[in-house]
């Protein structure tokens, strides 16, 4: 089973709220849909689920184009949260309750129940109501009881949104075990980047109705295809420096700063595909700038503005009178609020993005 979109655009009067995407979600796979409130995610989603009409463009699922088909003809399973169990039913009756519109005999029903409860390991607890379970086993009722039907494939809007912070750690680890093994393809829609980079196989991440990228989490977060995607993803957010190439040999780079400083970094050879002058955003992410309290050559200088500790690590943020700049280092590392340090982009780490937001480079 698969799921695909073809050029899929859903107008409301003039605004596109989803702009022609294309996206294939594959058999057992989890895909997460990630972007900024109002980027067109939950009207993808209910597109699929057939709540929504295309304006143009196709979604198959199997293979089989389904744009003429009701939601229920199309047998997916879509729910908005996890936790929606109804209190006076036991934890057996509560699994079944979606399977009563699907005229299934009485041992077909139990048949399901007990292999939906071996899946999520409910056995023990299948006579008891959910005021006598535990937050986990809520949970895990509520995974079950949405994908009890054996359905063609699974929708999830922001299924985590209203859990607290402990429940939805166990929760991503617990749902990515259970999804892996359905074979199913799977969509989840979050805005929680956490959420999107813990559960997903693969992450597309919108803006105004377009997908900016479609990777692993491990490639939305090393390898970000433009700026947008390298300033959405990651916490604390990518330093993004404007900057101007004022000239390169093939293996460094120098690069005019705001504010008069210059700065040479090891590149690439595709820098050369610039030209002197062209204007560029080189993007550093907190954990990988590289400080000194010598002057380091080819390096910014910058002062320390202010320091948050946050346990294990401490961020910094640093200014060269120009920019902030976000440093997250060992808390061991001494800082202390007006000191001057000295930062240098190490090779490897720095992105380079030309004036049109795309990626020069991956590092
Ligand atoms: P959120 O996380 O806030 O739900 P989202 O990424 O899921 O955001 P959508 O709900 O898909 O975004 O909305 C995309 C755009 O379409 C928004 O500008 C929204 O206001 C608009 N929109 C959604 N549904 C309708 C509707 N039925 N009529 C008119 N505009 C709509």
């Amino acid at each position: 089973m698969t799921i695909e979109l073809r050029q899929l655009t859903k107008r409301f009067g003039t605004l596109t709220a989803v702009d022609a995407i294309d996206l294939n979600v594959g058999d057992g796979e989890v895909l997460c849909l990630l972007g900024p409130s109002g980027c067109g995610k939950t009207t993808t989603l209910r597109m699929i689920a057939g709540l929504e009409l295309a304006s143009e463009g196709d979604v198959l699922l199997g293979g089989t184009k389904v744009n003429n088909r009701t939601a229920r003809e199309r047998n997916v399973a879509m729910s908005f949260q996890f936790y929606a169990l109804y209190p006076s039913l036991t934890v057996a009756e509560n699994l079944a309750f979606p399977l009563h519109g699907e005229k299934l005999d009485k041992a077909e029903i139990a048949r399901r129940v007990a292999k939906i409860s071996e899946t999520l390991q409910l056995g023990g607890i299948l006579n008891r109501t959910p005021g006598q379970l535990a937050e986990g086993e809520k949970q895990r009722v509520a995974v079950g009881r949405s994908i009890i039907r054996d359905p063609s494939c699974f929708l999830f809007d922001e299924p985590l949104s209203r859990l607290d912070v402990q429940l939805r750690e166990e929760m991503r680890g617990e749902i990515k075990l259970v999804l892996q093994d359905l074979s199913k393809p799977t969509v989840i829609v979050t805005h929680d980047q956490l959420e999107a980079l813990t559960m997903a196989d693969r992450i597309a991440v919108m803006r105004d109705g377009r997908i900016e990228q479609v990777d692993t989490p491990h490639n939305v977060f090393q390898r970000p295809a433009n700026l947008f995607v390298a300033g959405f993803i990651g916490t604390p957010q990518m330093n993004l420096l404007p900057a101007t190439l004022t000239g390169s040999n093939g293996t460094t780079a120098d690069f005019a700063m705001t504010g008069g400083q210059t700065m040479t970094i090891e590149v690439d050879p595709r820098v050369s595909e610039l030209s002197p002058g062209a204007k560029v955003t080189l993007g550093i992410r907190p954990r990988n700038l590289e400080i000194s309290r010598e002057p380091i050559e080819g390096g910014i200088s910058t002062t320390i503005d202010i320091v948050e500790p946050m346990g294990a690590e401490t961020l910094a943020h640093l200014n060269d009178g120009h920019h902030d700049l976000r440093l997250v280092t060992d808390w061991r590392v001494p800082l202390a609020e007006g000191d001057r340090v000295h930062t240098r982009f190490p090779p490897g780490a720095t992105h380079i993005f030309t004036e049109d937001e795309q990626v020069l480079r991956t590092p």
